[in-house]
Formats: structure tokens, sequence, C-alpha cells
């Protein structure tokens, strides 16, 4: 974009390179729905091949309504370049398979998405990959758990169901020393946090939720601050500093040098994502695209809504304790209230008096509320994991996860906040 800013509600309209169409002049992203993009001679192909130039040629790796979006996303993130991908699931891979290999490991906060924490317990095993689980709220447990072979460190800056904020900072400070870097999944705090100026290295999304916000599509995105000096840390850093067998033998900070601090997310796009294939459709990126427009706007009123809902829930006599950053104390609203801004998301946990049955019986009244697994929608849901995707964890999984019989999950969508109030009192009132 020529004008510049850093205002996020014009970055998400205008940030990136797409103003018009080249050939038709149309404002809004086209859908370029093409597997392949002529090569225009072999030297130029030649020269895409090699990475000696950056351009179109399989939809696999790259393609204009992708572009849009990444380039949206790494202006909103304030980042250096950003890589779209099918989910947030493959942009956690992705993210981490970039910088490790069998016999490495990486610390990660305990405080997940179920998904990942699998992903991180049991899948990263299958190729040689441990993980180390260490509780974030002290962040020192970070350096305690690292030796030579860890290659990142991990964390979710607003994870469910503890809603405890991660001290981006001091894990991020904590690994500069080593040469590590942090990667944040910022998928329930979009707008309001912002890694990158409390020095994390990379940012992930799961796009489904708050960044597509309408329930409909399925992506995912991974955002390179393009601040982390890989090339200072060759020993720690192995797989971006030495040389790519795939890539004629050149590292990847030697192949991106030319197109600027991209080293990782190049890795991450032209090795990774060639390799395992989880591109996003190109009508995926454009619904991403459309909703990312109205993600300041939404977010503002997904967090206003929520606030109103948790005060109501906290007066409840059927309610035994309502979970939410804005009531937290202590050191955990101190650091909600150092990295986010604007509000503290539309997530809120509520714990039911009557354990397993009242949370049952609450999730079937509901009339307005989606009883679904997602979260931020632009409607509001609701889900009670004791009866759903509990199960599939072990008796300690269950445990470290910190969800209680009564436990119900509501992400709090954008309606008449009155009318979301006024469906979880009746549901309320059937416990
Ligand atoms: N990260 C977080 C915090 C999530 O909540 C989710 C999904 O719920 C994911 C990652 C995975 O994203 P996706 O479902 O888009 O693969």
């Amino acid at each position: 974009m020529s004008f510049e800013t850093r205002n996020v509600d014009t970055l998400v309209l205008h940030g990136g390179g797409f103003r018009a169409d080249p050939a038709t002049g149309a404002t809004t992203v086209p859908i370029y729905q093409s597997v392949s993009f002529d090569l225009q001679g072999t030297a130029r192909a030649e020269r895409l091949a090699n990475l000696a130039e950056i351009g179109f040629m399989y939809t696999r790796v790259g393609n204009p309504t992708q572009e849009a979006l990444e380039q949206r996303l790494a202006a909103l993130e304030g980042g250096a370049a950003a890589l779209a991908l099918a989910s947030g699931q493959a942009a956690t891979a992705i993210a981490v398979l970039t910088l490790v290999q069998a016999g490495d490991n990486i610390v990660s906060g305990t405080d997940l998405y179920g998904g990942t924490w699998a992903f991180f317990a049991h899948r990263l095993r299958q190729f040689g990959i441990e993980t180390r689980f260490v509780d974030p709220s002290d962040p020192e447990n970070f350096r305690r758990a690292t030796d030579d072979r860890t290659r990142l460190y991990f964390g979710e800056t607003l994870p469910n169901p503890k809603l405890e904020v991660f001290p981006i900072r001091e894990v991020a400070e904590i690994g500069r020393d080593f040469g590590i870097p942090l990667i944040i999944d910022n998928t329930l705090a979009p707008v309001l946090a912002r890694p990158f100026d409390h020095g994390a290295a990379v940012v992930v999304y799961s796009a489904t939720k708050y960044i597509g916000g309408h329930g409909t599509t399925i992506g995912g995105a991974i955002i390179d601050s393009g601040r982390f000096p890989w090339a200072e840390h060759a020993t720690r850093q192995p797989l971006l500093t030495r040389p790519d067998p795939s890539y004629a033998n050149k590292s990847w900070v030697e192949l991106a040098q030319p197109f600027g601090p991209i080293a990782y997310i190049l890795a991450a796009r032209a090795g990774l994502l060639r390799d395992l294939g989880p591109a996003i459709a190109p009508h995926s990126a454009f619904q991403l695209a459309q909703g990312l427009e109205t993600l300041p706007l939404r977010i503002l009123r997904h967090s206003d809504n929520a606030a109103r809902v948790a005060a109501f829930l906290s007066g409840h006599p059927k309610v035994s304790a309502v979970i939410y950053p804005g009531l937290q104390e202590g050191e955990a609203r101190r650091r909600a209230d150092a990295y986010l801004s604007g509000g503290y998301g539309g997530l809120v946990g509520v714990e039911l008096t009557g354990g397993i049955e009242a949370g049952k019986r609450f999730i079937d009244s509901l009339k307005l509320l989606y009883h679904v697994a997602n979260i931020g929608d632009a409607r509001s849901l609701a889900i009670h994991p004791a009866s759903t995707t509990h199960g599939q964890l072990t008796p300690e999984e269950q445990h470290a996860s910190g969800v209680t019989p009564g436990y119900v999950r509501l992400s709090i969508g954008i309606e008449a906040v009155d009318d979301i109030i006024a469906d979880l009192s009746q549901a309320l009132d059937r416990v």
C-alpha cells in the first residue's frame, strides 16, 4: 500500500500490495481459481524454480488470492511476510516443523487448544521430536526446560479454558539469549494483542475463528515478524542456516537474502508447504479476506458483549465461577491488562454448581446460542466439554486441561447482548 499507516482499521481494508486487479480493475481481490500460472519462457521458469525470483507457478505454494490475504495479515500484525494455509492446525504444524528435526525438542506452555496439545504430545513423537510442557504462569519454566536441542518456544496468547494470558515478553526475552524464537498462537486475540510488539518472532492463527468471523471457512496463517536474527544462531537453528539439499545446497537465510528478512516464511512455503501440501483454496482465502475487513469492529463487539455476559453470570446463584480475563486478579489480571487492549476477547467460561448433569441440561435448553465445537463465529456458541471432546483425553490430560464436569465454554457473538443474556438466563432457570 502506498498510503502509510499503522491503524489496524485501515490496514485490514487496504494493507498489502493489492489495490485493484491489474487485468480488470476490480477493487475486491478476485478469486484466482487457477492451479498454474504462465511461466513466460524457460529463463523465467528456471529463476522461479531456483527462488532467484519470487512469482506464481503453482497454487500449492502461491496464488494471487492467497497472496492478497497474506499481505493484509502481515500488514495487520506488523510482520514482514505471511503464509496462508488450509487450517489453523496446518499453520501450527508447519510453523513448528520448519524449525525441528528428529532428536530436537520444543518447549510449550501447557495451556493449549486440544488439537495443538495432541499434535505436540503425541504426533510429534512419531517424528522423533519431544515436547516439553511447562506451566506458563512462571516464565522461568521455559529456561529450565531448555537444552542444546531446544529449537522453539510456543504459547497461546489467550488459551481456553483458563483464559490466562501468556507472558509473551518474558518468554521471548528468555529465548533471545539462547537464539530460540517464540511462536504465539494469537487466534483468540487478533487486534487485541500484538505479539510482535512484545518480542514474539512468529504468530500463527486459526483464521477459521475471528479472522473469517462467520463460521464459513477453515483456514490458517503464519506471520513472520522478520525480526528474528536466524543467521546469528547458526548452531541453534540449523534448518534455516545450513544448506538445504532440496534447494541447490543453499541455506534459507541465503535464499531469502534478495527478498528481505523472510528466511523463516520462505522455508515454510518453499520447503514444508511444498513438501506436505496443506494449501488454502483460493475461494477460502477470498472469504477470509472478506472477514478480515471487519475484524477490528467485530472483535470489539465480541469483547463488549462478553464483558456484559461475564458480569451477568458472576452474580447468578447456579454459577460457582466465571472464567474471564476481566474478572481475574493478581498476576493473571496484570498480564491480561499488559497484553490485551480494547477488550478481553469473546470467550467466557462458566462453572455450573450442578456439575455434569447441569452442564448437559444447560446446553440442551439454549435457544439462541448454537451448540457447536467452533469459537469466534459472529453468532454466540456454547459447548460442554465434559460431555463432548473431553472423552478423548486420558485422565491425566483431563486433569491438566483444567476443565471440570460443570464447565461450559461460551463464545459470545455480536448479537444484541440483551438477547444473549435472556437466552443464558432462561437456560440457567432450567438447570
Ligand atoms: N489454535 C486455536 C487456539 C484454536 O482454537 C484452534 C481451533 O479451534 C486451532 C488452533 C486449530 O484451527 P483449525 O480448526 O482452523 O485447524
